[in-house]
């Protein structure tokens, strides 16, 4: 008897729903940055439960045409990849085309969307990966997703979910990032019907930082604008005095995407070198512009990760760009102010 099995059709489809979602955040950010990717100026979400019972998000983007709902949530049905070409300059946060299948496999999904000009709005429901109803509705242009009892089908993965605070804090973060990465945004939390964020939208970095952050925070920034070798640089860094006891604060963002990059860590950290007291690291909150050739962003499903076709210009500009800040003037030296 032979010992080799092809999974079942179902069973391919929960273990490939466990590479995207992981936890309550994972489905938070999918679905944002779908929002972001369909062209969105204002996004909320609500969730209940750490996210486990109930999350709501909501886009005024482009919406999803009815004769594309169902087709939304197969497997590798992307509306942002047609070619190999377009593999090699992505633009787009998503192109996979595998969040909407991932999370409707393991949740209970509710979808209303309406695309400008369709005479009616769609109301979809799938719960474990099958439709249950699609009908007319009612509403606005934009898209909501509303996702229950995650993980109801799959009691192991339940399991694996910390407490209600831990995943609703793993959320927070998830949207403090969305605030950041894309000021020009309106970006709304509310966790068990309390609003913790609220950013404006203006299209100002600082004005996204103040409302993730608050005021102190924002008091202690310096400005950065660099431009080196192809990499744009902007953003703020802590002034000296306002350095941390851990890299927390250290927050770097690529083409508009939150990235953890050792490169630009350790060139953040070296142009600070001398200007620091012993056992503190600067904060910062920096983007970097890069053409989208030079980013290989197919590396992980979470995507944190990049990889850059050639560090060194990243780290150049991140270098040059934060010393050039650092001694801009106003920053009394290390000197100036253990005095
Ligand atoms: P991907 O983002 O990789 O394309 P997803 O599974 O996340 O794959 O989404 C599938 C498709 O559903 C997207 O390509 C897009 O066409 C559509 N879609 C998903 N969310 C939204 C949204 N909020 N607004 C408009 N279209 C959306
Ligand atoms: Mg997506």
């Amino acid at each position: 008897m032979s010992k080799i099995n092809v999974l079942d059709k179902h069973i391919a489809e929960l273990i490939a729903a466990g590479e995207v979602v992981e936890r309550p955040a994972s489905v938070i950010k999918e679905l944002v940055e779908n929002s972001i990717d369909a062209g969105a100026t204002a996004i909320t979400v609500e969730i209940k439960n750490g996210g486990i019972t109930y999350m709501r998000v909501t886009d005024n983007g482009s919406g999803i045409a009815r004769d594309d709902v169902a087709a939304a949530f197969l497997r590798h049905a992307t509306s942002k990849v047609h070619s190999q070409d377009d593999l090699e300059s992505i633009s787009t946060l998503g192109f996979r085309g595998e969040a909407l299948a991932s999370i409707a496999a393991v949740a209970r999904v509710e979808l209303l969307t309406a695309t400008q000009g369709e005479l009616a709005g769609t109301r979809y429901e799938i719960d474990g990966g099958v439709e249950q109803d699609c009908e007319d509705a009612g509403c606005a242009q934009g898209t909501t997703f509303v996702v229950r009892d995650l993980f109801y089908n799959t009691p192991a993965r339940m399991k694996f979910l910390k407490k209600d605070v831990v995943e609703a804090n793993a959320i927070a973060a998830v949207m403090d990032r969305l605030a950041l990465s894309h000021p020009e945004i309106s970006v709304r939390f509310i966790r068990d019907s309390r609003e913790t964020l609220n950013s404006p939208g203006d299209g100002k970095l600082k004005s996204a930082v103040y409302a993730v952050f608050g005021k102190e925070f924002t008091a202690g920034l310096i400005p950065t604008e660099y431009e080196w070798n192809g990499v744009k640089l902007w953003g703020f860094i802590s002034k000296p005095s306002a350095a941390r006891p851990n890299r927390s604060m250290q927050h770097f963002f690529i083409n508009g995407r939150y990235i953890k990059s050792r490169t630009a860590m350790v060139a953040l950290e070296e142009a600070f070198k001398g200007s620091l007291m012993v056992g503190k690291v600067p904060a910062c909150v920096l983007h970097m512009g890069i053409s989208f050739q030079a980013v290989d962003v197919n590396v992980h499903p979470s995507k944190i990760e990049v990889r850059f076709i050639n560090e060194k210009p990243v780290f150049d500009a991140v270098y040059h760009g934060v010393k050039t800040a650092l001694h801009s003037g106003d920053v009394p030296s290390v000197m100036a102010f253990q005095k």
